[in-house]
């Protein structure tokens, strides 16, 4: 291995002494002194709700920008660059899977899927046109459950398992390196949780994607490479306004 080259390694996030703070009279929500990820691993963070779970995935993401510290994330130092920056790198390199979906009510489920190309030349690079875009998300939601004669339905018309099926194919699309998942099991059922979680493993596998899920829901952990408590690595954790989980 090259080892002068800071991305010939294996780490894809690189937290270092990372500090951040809502207000700058507030308590620190997160005081990290290391996080390491690895491409590849499905890894699992867990704490209860306030616990700073949501921030910690968004200083990721580059929306959040910690007020000291390193975020480093497929070998871009995000603490050094600007909003419209950090907003290309965040399109190219995360695919997000909210809590809520955040679908687009009146698109259908195809045009929600392929919005993300939209936005990344990265992401699209992999599709010489409009027929192999749709070919890949055919796919994506056919391994994730959903059926081709649903491409054209509004998504509102879909259960709310369904509509998270579709959420992990938007966020999947174009294979991003990264893929982030903000508690998207919470309005399922456990039996659902625990499938909907084996269908994101088998297309991260596929298209050597890295996740990064968060919940409150300790019994999801045991799925996952690794399982990460929140507050074994964040010092601000004695602040945290912790709430009994929902
Ligand atoms: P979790 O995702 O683990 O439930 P969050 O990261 O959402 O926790 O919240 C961590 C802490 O930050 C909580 O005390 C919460 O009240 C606070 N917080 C979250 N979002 C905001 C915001 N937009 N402005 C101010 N405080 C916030
Ligand atoms: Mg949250």
């Amino acid at each position: 291995m090259n080892t002068s080259n800071p991305n010939a390694n294996n780490t894809i996030v690189n937290l270092r002494d990372v500090r951040f703070r809502w207000k700058r009279t507030s308590d620190l929500v997160l005081d990290i002194e290391t996080l390491e990820i690895s491409k590849g691993e499905k890894v699992f963070i867990k704490g209860p709700s306030g616990s700073g779970k949501s921030t910690l995935l968004n200083l990721m993401a580059g929306v959040l920008v910690s007020e000291a510290g390193q975020v480093n994330v497929n070998g871009s130092a995000l603490d050094k660059l600007s909003g419209a920056k950090r907003d290309h790198f965040r399109a190219n390199n995360i695919g997000f899977i909210f809590q809520m979906f955040n679908l687009i009510p009146y698109l259908s489920v195809l045009e929600n899927v392929t919005l993300p190309l939209d936005f990344s030349a990265n992401r699209k690079k992999s599709f010489p046109s409009a027929k192999e875009v749709r070919t890949d998300a055919i796919r994506l939601l056919s391994n994730l459950g959903i059926s081709e004669d649903m491409l054209k339905r509004p998504v509102t018309d879909l259960s709310i398992g369904q509509q998270q099926r579709v959420a992990a194919a938007r966020a999947m699309i174009g294979a991003p390196p990264l893929l982030i998942a903000d508690e998207p099991t919470s309005s399922l059922d456990y039996n659902t949780r625990e499938s909907f979680i084996k269908l994101l493993f088998s297309e991260c596998e596929q298209s050597d994607i890295t996740l990064v899920f968060v919940s409150h829901d300790g019994s999801l952990e045991k799925l996952f490479d690794r399982s990460i408590e929140l507050s074994s690595i964040n010092k601000a954790s004695s602040n945290a306004n912790t709430e009994v989980a929902a």
